[in-house]
């Protein structure tokens, strides 16, 4: 199968659970949800990204197992709205562990070892998507945003314990102490799953 490959690299987890480990990183083009502040605005179109380059799963494969990297990420875009058969079962052909990053708006189609949803009010996850969760990250812009996530995901919570629920602040207002004591006053006063988060590579200038 040919991919759209927007970018591939290794680099290091810079959020959640696994911050810090050494990752490579396929971010496949292509996303329809067009969030405002979207920091990978570049990656929307899967046709039309000057950067992005067919590739297939078997020469993403290989690239990947020459990084030594401890795990692949699937991101985007919207790494879901592609058919991720081919590429995981390439990768797993090479004993490689592989995480996925998504909104969870689409079907989450395999199995991942990791699964970190980040979902998004332009459409929300899907409702058996939020089960396949082993970590949750909210973008947070303000108050609002806030309270607006806490009530999804008291309603998902219903049906499962969640183990990590991070808060990220928008990167562009991640300087704003408001926002930031915002986040730091939730978290002290809910506890447990909630988590504040950040996002480091960016503080390290890596991608
Ligand atoms: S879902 Fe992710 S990639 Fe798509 S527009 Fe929103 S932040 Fe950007």
């Amino acid at each position: 199968m040919q991919y759209p490959v927007f970018e591939h690299f290794h680099s290091f987890q810079g959020e959640g659970v696994h911050m810090g480990r050494s990752a490579f990183f396929i971010r496949l083009a292509g996303c329809p949800l067009h969030c405002p502040w979207c920091d990978s605005a570049g990656t929307w179109s899967r046709d039309a990204v000057p950067a992005a380059k067919k590739m297939t799963e078997e020469e993403l494969a290989a690239l990947a197992v020459s990084s030594h990297a401890d795990f692949v990420v699937i991101t985007g875009g919207e790494p879901t709205i592609h058919d991720l058969v081919p590429l995981t079962t390439a990768l797993r052909a090479r004993a490689l562990r592989i995480h996925l990053e998504t909104c969870g708006a689409f079907p989450i189609v395999p199995a991942f070892d990791w699964v970190t949803l980040s979902p998004k009010r332009k459409k929300l996850p899907l409702a058996e998507n939020w089960a396949k969760a082993d970590e949750l990250k909210f973008i947070i812009t303000d108050a609002d945003e806030l309270a607006f996530w806490e009530h999804c995901f008291n309603a998902a919570a219903l049906a499962q314990p969640f183990p990590q629920c991070w808060l990220h602040p928008e990167w562009s207002r991640a300087g704003d102490p408001a926002l930031l004591a915002l986040i730091a006053d939730f978290v002290r006063s809910r506890g447990f799953p909630w988590r504040a988060g950040w996002q480091i590579h960016k503080l390290y200038n890596a991608r």
